[in-house]
């Protein structure tokens, strides 16, 4: 099918969707033709990329809501809300809320440590299995459950090592989901990209970014989110329990 089209009739839930990498995620949904429920923890921002949507098709309806990922109550009401709304639970669902609190190592607080990890990794669990309730108990014939890894995950990072965990924990906790969901039609994969420009890489000094070497060229997340509309669609449909790393050739240069 073609790529503009490949979406339509599908109701999807973006978290984090407020910013960065989800709105683009949102828009490029949205340009597929898909309807889009826009989440995030900020009313302001959800709205804002809400109002950037493009609309095109008959049937094709969008929303702003507010969630906090790394509460369950928040997320029970988001998907209720969602199904009370559409009349269906959404059939793609992209983790893409996330936060970084960096320091070194021999520094870095248990706090610090603990509210990246419930809202990067427990987040994506809570999310997950409020999206894959919904589709099994309605009896949903497909479904498509992304979440937003790193490739820090991966390979690690100077000062990261609580965001590092959390990116290593949502790629063990997608290949379970994929293994646990298939036999209900429940698609889980991981997008794992690189060094995104960001208002989450907003403050990474100038002098850090220029060691930061991409084989191909530095990404922008629209080039996240064409990776996120492909296992979005049926295009991907014998793709689960896979990580795929949008980079650039991060690392390799
Ligand atoms: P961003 O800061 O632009 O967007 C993150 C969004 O998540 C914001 O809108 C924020 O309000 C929302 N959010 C934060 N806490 C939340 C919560 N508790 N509940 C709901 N929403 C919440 O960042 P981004 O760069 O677009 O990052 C998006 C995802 O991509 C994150 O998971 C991040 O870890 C991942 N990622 C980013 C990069 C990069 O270089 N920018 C690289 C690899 C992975």
């Amino acid at each position: 099918m073609a790529a503009a089209t490949r979406l339509i009739s599908r109701l999807t839930l973006v978290t984090g969707g407020g910013s960065g990498i989800g709105r683009a995620v949102c828009q490029r949904l949205a340009s597929e033709g898909a309807s889009v429920v826009v989440a995030d923890i900020s009313e302001e921002s959800a709205n804002e990329t809400l109002g950037s949507l493009q609309s095109n098709l008959r049937g094709q309806v969008h929303t702003a809501a507010v969630v906090d990922v790394s509460s369950k109550e928040s997320i029970k009401k988001l998907v209720m809300s969602v199904q009370t709304r559409y009349f269906q639970p959404p059939s793609v669902c992209v983790n893409a809320a996330g936060i970084t609190q960096d320091d070194f190592l021999l520094n870095m607080e248990e706090e610090q440590f603990d509210k990246v990890i419930q809202i990067n990794l427990k987040g994506s669990f809570l999310i997950t299995q409020a999206v894959a309730q919904a589709l099994v108990a309605c009896g949903a014939p497909k479904g498509s459950i992304i979440t937003v890894g790193s490739i820090v995950g991966k390979v690690g990072n100077i000062g990261q090592a609580n965001y590092a965990a959390s990116k290593a924990g949502v790629e063990g906790l997608t290949r379970t989901a994929a293994k646990e969901l298939s036999r209900f039609g429940i698609r889980c994969n991981c997008v794992l990209p690189g060094f995104i420009t960001t208002p989450m890489t907003d403050k990474v000094p100038e002098k850090v970014i220029s060691k930061v070497q991409h084989l191909i060229g530095s990404l922008c997340p629209p080039e996240v989110a064409d990776v996120c509309a492909f296992l979005a669609s049926d295009d991907s449909q014998y793709i689960t329990g896979a990580s795929i790393e949008v980079t650039g050739g991060l690392f390799m240069g």
